[in-house]
């Protein structure tokens, strides 16, 4: 079953129908869950139902024809405001929330969503890249969170809870999407135009560990196969950190001359790395390990190895995280992965927490 282009999260849907015909839908939501699972295009189509002009049996069916799902496809819709990250930028700037220096408080998302909804309906929010909120942009969301315009809708999107900030997360309804089934991931591939031979689309959907977004990155080998060759590194207890940043660093400095390029792959690896010890903490918490068969071995070689346990895990994927900020907020490249990959490996060696800093 599926919901228009959605797949995979038919009780997310449900989620939705049963608080609306109780008539006790939220106003803020946190979407999250991994990359690559299909948030954005589900808050999309939530934004087409809510503001669908067409006639309709079921509130969350939107028509897909009418001026209003027009405008959504488009992103012209009046009362439809959508931000994300600016490729050049570490955060969602401000501006994007109350407009610049000259129009504070006359612009951004937090102006227009206040305002009465100009086509009848709802004021629809969206917040990509909620992951990168700093301080300042969660304050100046703050009033909106706190008394919600009447008849508006804010969803955040973002990948971890850890990365939220907290007046965020406790102001929100956090719901949950699950990677998706392989067949799924398959089947989008191919549907989609992004995989041509349907076989291949079903042998990275297999190893995908149910992303749509890693099946593709999958598809490029160099880098699915410098992601094996990293996991295998730090799946040892004893590694040399030294000659792995020496690696990730010539491995990063070849996807292109420009920063944004450096930063995103940078953070592609520590995403690899921070799943990895996301599934080691799992492992050695009873729990199944998701993924694919690269991931499932790194980890199971890392239980074999390592002399820590589930806490030693959660150290190092706690340090992924602030490595990713930090590439985030521009930190110099060579100094933050020696210290990152360091840590990492004092950390695992050692199994101990390192004392802050
Ligand atoms: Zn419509």
């Amino acid at each position: 079953m599926s919901w228009g282009e959605i797949q995979g999260h038919d009780s997310v849907v449900e989620q939705f129908r049963r608080a609306m015909a109780r008539n006790r839908l939220a106003s803020t939501f946190l979407f999250i869950g991994p990359p690559g699972v299909g948030k954005r295009t589900f808050a999309m189509r939530l934004a087409k139902a809510f503001l669908c002009e067409g006639s309709k049996t079921d509130p969350l069916e939107p028509c897909g024809h009418c001026p209003a799902c027009q405008q959504v496809d488009a992103l012209t819709h009046p009362d439809l405001e959508v931000i994300s990250k600016p490729k050049d930028r570490s955060y969602i700037p401000i501006e994007l929330f109350i407009g610049d220096r000259e129009n504070r408080m006359r612009e951004g998302l937090c102006y227009r969503i206040s305002m009465k909804p100009y086509r009848g309906g709802y004021k629809i929010g969206i917040i990509d890249d909620a992951d990168l909120l700093n301080q300042e942009g969660a304050n100046c969301l703050l009033k909106t969170l706190e008394e919600p315009p009447p008849r508006s809708l804010l969803i955040l999107i973002g990948t971890s809870e850890q990365r939220q900030l907290p007046t965020i997360r406790s102001r929100s309804q956090i719901i949950r999407f699950r990677p998706l089934d392989e067949g799924i991931v398959a089947d989008l591939l191919v549907s989609r135009g992004l995989i041509d031979d349907p076989r291949h689309a079903a042998r990275l959907a297999a190893l995908s560990g149910g992303s749509l977004r890693r099946a593709l990155e999958l598809d490029d080998a160099d880098l699915d196969e410098f992601r094996q060759t990293m996991l295998a590194e730090l799946s040892q207890a004893d590694w040399d950190a030294v000659s792995l940043s020496k690696t990730i660093a010539a491995f990063v400095d070849a996807a292109g001359k420009d920063a944004p390029a450096k930063r995103e792959r940078m953070t592609q690896l520590m995403g690899f790395a921070g799943e990895f010890y996301r599934q080691v903490m799992r492992g050695f918490s009873d729990m199944t390990i998701e993924g694919d068969a690269i991931l499932q071995q790194a980890v199971t070689a890392a239980h074999n190895a390592w002399p820590g346990g589930a806490e030693t895990a959660a150290a190092c994927l706690e340090r992924c995280l602030e490595a990713q900020n930090q590439v985030q907020a521009n930190a110099n490249q060579a100094t933050l992965l020696e210290c990152w990959l360091d840590d990492l490996s004092t950390i695992t060696r050692t199994a101990s927490p390192l004392c802050p800093a």
